[in-house]
């Protein structure tokens, strides 16, 4: 029988969210878990294989723990850079939301490994500081091979309008050429450009639920040239 992935994924996020530690932080609110937009069949899909594969899990302070997670220096137990959860004060009340995005984060990992072939030891969530300095936090995924270099960068958007606007603006920065964020229009994307400009991936992957593009990216004269592809190749195919 097939599984319906939305709905299992949708019962677990509930039942994390339900079980999360009362929070100093939280003490005015706790809203129903809100899942906007709603989710996919294949992110819920890779989502779960990935928690079954174990690579990656959520404690029960809703934070995700993972080797594909950038691990603060010295801290040796618990991970805190990835909250599935965020506490924010909203219109004056303490409250607390679902990381929508997270979510397509860890599927879209989860499918690298899963799906395309990649083992887990290549595969980083958020372009870090030892491989980009500056640059770092630039795209949400980094693919390296076991020499390590830069094969994919990925981008994960959490709904089609953002998605659609980074095609849009990766596209304009990939034609200027070299430029930099002071000159450009599109300040919240240029950064994948940079990027890619000093890594030089092969591809560019972008990813948002429901939606995905491939890009085989090439390089001349400060440009970077654009080939969409069907789709973005198994490991074995690079
Ligand atoms: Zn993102
Ligand atoms: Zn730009």
């Amino acid at each position: 029988m097939q599984r319906n992935w939305i709905h299992e994924l949708e019962e677990y996020l509930a039942e994390k969210y339900a079980n999360l530690p009362v929070h100093e932080s939280v003490a005015d609110d706790k809203p129903a878990l809100r899942i906007d937009p709603a989710l996919d069949s294949d992110e819920a899909k890779y989502f779960i294989l990935g928690l079954e594969a174990q690579l990656f899990s959520i404690d029960e302070g809703g934070y995700a723990q993972s080797s594909l997670l950038l691990t603060a220096s010295g801290s040796k137990g618990q991970q805190k850079g990835f909250q599935l959860f965020w506490h924010f004060a909203y219109k004056g009340r303490r409250t607390r939301a679902l990381f929508r995005e997270g979510i397509s984060q860890l599927s879209a990992a989860s499918a690298l490994i899963l799906k395309y072939g990649w083992d887990i030891s290549q595969v980083q969530i958020e372009a870090r500081r030892e491989d980009f300095g500056a640059l770092a936090r630039g795209v949400d995924l980094v693919i390296k091979s076991h020499a390590g270099n830069i094969m994919i960068c990925g981008e994960v958007k959490k709904d089609s309008r953002e998605f659609e606007k980074l095609i849009e603006d990766f596209h304009y920065c990939c034609q200027q050429g070299q430029h930099s964020k002071s000159d450009c229009k599109c300040k919240s994307n240029h950064p994948k450009y940079e990027l890619c400009a000093f890594a030089k991936p092969l591809y560019f992957w972008a990813v948002a639920p429901g939606r995905e593009i491939c890009y085989k990216l090439s390089y001349r004269d400060e440009q970077i040239l654009l080939e969409e592809v069907v789709s973005l190749p198994h490991r074995s195919e690079i």
